[in-house]
């Protein structure tokens, strides 16, 4: 295990090690994969150490660093303001403990469908920081993940924060999951809404979808829908409906494929419906 004190000696260490070196922020992922054989790093790369990824910032916009733990976002005055969506994803994972530990940036990276924290940001047009050896380079979140359980990030590269532009003034958000259980149990599906409001009518409509296809999902023609209206609960109704065509859910034990897109409308819906009133706020 190293503990590098800066990006820089972090970056040096994946230079010579990246391919069999791990990263571990608060290893609520990494460590059970390691502990079940899934993964079997010969080197583990401890990122508590680097002050800059543990810090959020708001001014223009709000800037996440990656080491920033769920709870943090949960009570955090920066996004229970504008970005109350991101507070609301952070306040979902796992229990109290597990969100002490578990990072912003371990839920995007671990790349699970079913993340609570990345819908939020889709919605929010978040832009991922990426430091590697040739400097920092900027991914929208909507490009950042590749596959399950796959990112952009190379193998010699690092996730330092996430950068989120301010939604102005008549914008309001939220973000639901659906679960079987209340507590310590994963999204079946999972939805965040974001609409901008100006003179009575939506001019921007972001809707994210978590745990219906191997990574989050825009629904565009949900969102298309939206904007230039005046959003009524009909039209609200209407959406709703078009959001279940950006879901490409599979049938498994915890949520068959019609149960999966049913969630969608239901979640769309409600929060579409919260966004509105927040935003009308
Ligand atoms: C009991 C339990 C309940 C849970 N409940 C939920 C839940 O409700 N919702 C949910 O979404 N998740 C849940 N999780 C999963 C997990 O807690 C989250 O995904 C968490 O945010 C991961 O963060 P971490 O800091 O622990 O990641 P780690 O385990 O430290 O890392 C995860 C992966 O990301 C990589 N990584 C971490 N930081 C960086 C970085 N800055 N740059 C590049 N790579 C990096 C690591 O190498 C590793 O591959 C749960 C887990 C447990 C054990």
């Amino acid at each position: 295990m190293v503990l590098p004190g800066s990006i820089d000696e972090c970056l040096a260490v994946l230079s010579k090690r990246g391919g069999d070196a791990k990263l571990v922020a608060g290893g609520t992922d990494l460590l059970p994969q390691m502990k079940n054989g899934a993964i079997k790093p010969t080197l583990v790369v401890d990122l508590s150490g680097i002050a800059r990824i543990r810090q959020i910032q708001i001014g223009q916009g709000l800037r996440i660093g990656a080491a920033v733990t769920a709870r943090e976002l949960e009570v955090s005055a920066a996004t229970r303001g504008a970005y109350l969506s991101i507070a609301e994803s952070g306040a979902l994972v796992g229990s109290l403990q597990v969100r002490n530990l578990a990072t912003i940036g371990g839920n995007l990276c671990n790349a699970a469908p079913s993340a609570d924290m990345a819908p939020p940001l889709l919605a929010l047009e978040t832009q991922a920081v990426i430091a590697g050896p040739k400097g920092e380079r900027r991914v929208p979140i909507a490009d950042f993940f590749t596959g399950v359980r796959q990112t952009v990030l190379q193998p010699n590269e690092l996730l330092v924060e996430l950068v989120t532009p301010p939604p102005g003034a008549h914008s309001g958000g939220q973000y639901l999951r659906h679960t079987p259980r209340r507590e310590l149990d994963i999204a079946v599906v999972g939805v965040a809404s974001q609409l901008t409001l100006e003179g009575g009518r939506c001019v921007k409509a972001r809707i994210a979808l978590a745990s219906v296809a191997p990574t989050p999902v825009r629904a565009v023609a949900a969102e298309r829908a939206l904007e230039g209206q005046a959003v009524t609960p009909e039209l609200i109704e209407q959406a709703a409906a078009l959001a279940i065509d950006a879901a490409r859910p599979i049938d498994d034990q915890r949520g068959s494929v019609e149960f999966r897109k049913h969630l969608v409308r239901i979640l769309t819906r409600r929060t579409l419906t919260t966004a509105l009133q927040r935003a009308s706020a």
